[in-house]
């Protein structure tokens, strides 16, 4: 089916009110979860709902807090999510990193604590919108890991995500470098398995290590694994994450001495900085257009597939559903249904 942006952020709202949100609160995860959607990225977006439902009903998120610094020493700033809604709560830390960073021009945040915090492109986005450059690792903690280490046969480390964020310039928009360090995200996994796809060859090992397309993998009682992208690149990239926003935020990391009740919870090490202080603004900009413009004049390889820079996927991709509408398959669609009849809520179309 196809859903307008309007009707899926309020029908989502409702959602989250009825689950214990402040209109506030409700409106800020809704507008994350349909911009992950509206962006393509469907694995991030309203499919997520049904298990945030299982964790409210657990315990494992609480509505309406976001948590507060535990610790401010000049512009390193340690935050503690106190697991409320991580849409939520990092875009408040991220506030407060973006003034520190106007302040000193270099800033810190150190985040722990917050549940799944989705779509990281959306706090390099934040900062970009203000003119600040910025780098974000994530590590994903609470749940079974996802993702075999570099020549591994089981999953030992989550898709731990890495974003760079670079402001607009006078000729383009801001370029959004936000990927999860696995071949394919987690999600994107559930989505193929609700819509009844395989995934490609060289994502997914079974639970027995052996190469296998068939997402429901990673959904059996002994689970398979993800591997990580750029072979021990990749790895290596999640392995430090772990530690980045693991360990140096004290928010922990994977390794089993640590719980796991099924649940998402993020930890994020985020370096935010102006430009300003470290270049000629202005001759930044033109330098990045110039840049830009010889990298992407390459002939492309297929005519139909020319060479893009991050962000641009995701631009094209919301300009396209803000016109047609969001696309939502049956098995999302249906078992959002259900998570919404649960609380009460039903869709009015
Ligand atoms: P992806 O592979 O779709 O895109 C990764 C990056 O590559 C994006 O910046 C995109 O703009 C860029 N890109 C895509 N095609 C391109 C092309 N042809 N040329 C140039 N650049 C191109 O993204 P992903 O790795 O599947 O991650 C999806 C989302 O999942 C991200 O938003 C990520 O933050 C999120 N995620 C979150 C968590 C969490 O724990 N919160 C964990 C993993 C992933």
């Amino acid at each position: 089916m196809l859903i307008t942006t309007e009707k899926l952020q309020a029908f989502v709202e409702s959602i989250f009110r009825a689950a214990g949100s402040n209109a506030g609160e409700a409106e800020v995860v809704a507008a994350h979860l349909v911009e992950a959607n509206l962006t393509g990225h469907d694995s991030h977006g309203i499919s997520l709902i049904p298990e945030y439902m299982k964790n409210v009903a657990a315990g494992n998120i609480r509505p309406n807090q976001v948590g507060g610094l535990v610790r401010r020493d000049g512009s390193i700033l340690v935050y503690d999510g106190n697991l409320g809604y991580g849409q939520a709560v990092a875009k408040v830390a991220t506030d407060l990193a973006i003034d520190a960073a106007r302040q000193s021009g270099l800033a810190l945040l150190a985040l722990r604590n917050a549940y799944h915090i989705g779509r990281i492109g959306s706090y390099g986005e934040q900062c970009a919108a203000q003119g600040l450059v910025s780098v974000q690792f994530v590590n994903a903690i609470g749940h079974q890991p996802r993702v075999a280490p570099h020549g591994g046969r089981d999953a030992r480390l989550p898709t731990n995500p890495v974003c760079v964020a670079i402001p607009a310039t006078d000729r383009r928009p801001a370029m959004i470098l936000d990927m999860a360090t696995s071949k394919i995200a987690q999600g994107k996994v559930r989505i193929a398995r609700n819509s009844g796809q395989h995934v490609g060859e060289g994502f997914l090992l079974d639970s027995r290590g052996e190469p296998t397309t068939d997402p429901q993998v990673m959904f059996d009682d002994v689970p398979g694994s993800i591997l990580s992208f750029g072979e021990h690149k990749g790895y290596g990239l999640s392995l430090v994450c772990e530690i980045l926003a693991g360990a140096f935020t004290e928010g922990t990391t994977i390794h089993p001495g640590n719980p796991q009740n099924g649940s998402a919870v993020n930890g994020m090490l985020m370096i935010v900085f102006d430009p300003a202080r470290t270049s000629n603004v202005e001759w930044a900009r033109r330098e990045i257009d110039d840049l830009v413009d010889y990298v992407t004049a390459s002939p492309p390889r297929d005519p139909a597939h020319p060479v893009l820079v991050p962000g641009d996927p995701e631009r094209a991709t919301k300009a396209q559903r803000r016109r047609d509408g969001i696309p939502v398959d049956d098995g999302t669609w249906k078992r959002l249904l259900e998570a919404a009849h649960e609380l009460g809520v039903n869709f009015a179309d």
